[in-house]
């Protein structure tokens, strides 16, 4: 493996796993890419690939005396190895989220790229665990004070832990947001850069009620090309 990089934020509905999606997509096109949704509680990313019925998921894969083998949840789509989480509430509390440690070291030999599409905030020791396990992470936040008050948490975490900060991503950047001053601000108190600014984008929905990531669904919208544009600047460690 070359890296494993977390996509985490602060708060929910930032963007996390529309970025893991089109990162995964994009660096899809150089490495062998390996997305994994580790949000194991408020899972959602089977319904951006197409994965809904998927038999076999993540929540297979940390229950005591699991049956499934790791490659039984893993499905070739959209160019990258995707592992979805079901949704079943009484999955997730079977699982035991302390187990995705062997999965992800199991997966992890096996690919060049991991990203792992994290959950919210810090409230628990599992909802950090992909972090933890990660050598980056990328701060997906809006461009606000408060949002950048939020990731400097996640960054603060992750330290704790050895895992650096790849750098932040800003989503949903309307045109009225100053978003070069805040860029500007979050060079000063973040390691690494930042990756992009993507723009709100209607397309990004129109890419979830098609079941489809932002790349498949809509490659040449502005928010696609700075999706890329971030992957580029992640510059993966070989
Ligand atoms: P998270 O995983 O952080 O909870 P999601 O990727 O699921 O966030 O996005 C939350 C919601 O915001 C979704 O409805 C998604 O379609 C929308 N969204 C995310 N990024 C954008 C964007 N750049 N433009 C418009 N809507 C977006
Ligand atoms: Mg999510």
């Amino acid at each position: 493996m070359v890296e494993a990089f977390a996509v985490a934020s602060g708060k929910g509905g930032t963007g996390k796993t529309t970025s893991t999606l089109a990162l995964g997509m994009a660096l899809a096109e150089r490495y062998d890419v390996t997305v994994v949704d580790a949000d194991t509680g408020m899972a959602n990313l089977l319904f951006h690939t197409g994965l809904d019925d998927a038999d076999v998921t993540l929540h297979d894969l940390l229950v005591e005396g699991r049956e499934a083998r790791v490659e039984d949840a893993v499905y070739e789509r959209f160019g990258m190895s995707v592992v979805p989480c079901g949704t079943s509430l009484a999955a997730f509390e079977a699982a035991d989220p302390g187990r995705l440690r062997e999965v992800v070291a199991e997966l992890a030999a096996g690919t060049d790229v991991l990203l792992l599409d994290s959950p919210a905030a810090l409230g628990s020791k599992s909802a950090v665990l992909p972090v933890v396990l990660a050598d980056r992470v990328v701060v997906v936040l809006q461009p606000t004070v408060p949002s950048l008050s939020d990731g400097l948490k996640v960054q603060e975490y992750a330290r704790t832990y050895g895992t650096e900060t790849a750098g932040v991503l800003f989503n949903r950047v309307r045109p009225d947001e100053d978003a070069e001053r805040i860029a500007e601000q979050a060079s000063r108190y973040f390691g690494g850069s930042t990756l992009a600014s993507v723009p709100e984008s209607d397309a990004v929905r129109a890419a979830r009620r098609a079941g489809e990531p932002l790349l498949a669904h809509a490659p040449t919208d502005p928010a696609a090309d700075a999706f890329r544009e971030a992957a580029t600047t992640l510059d993966v460690r070989e």
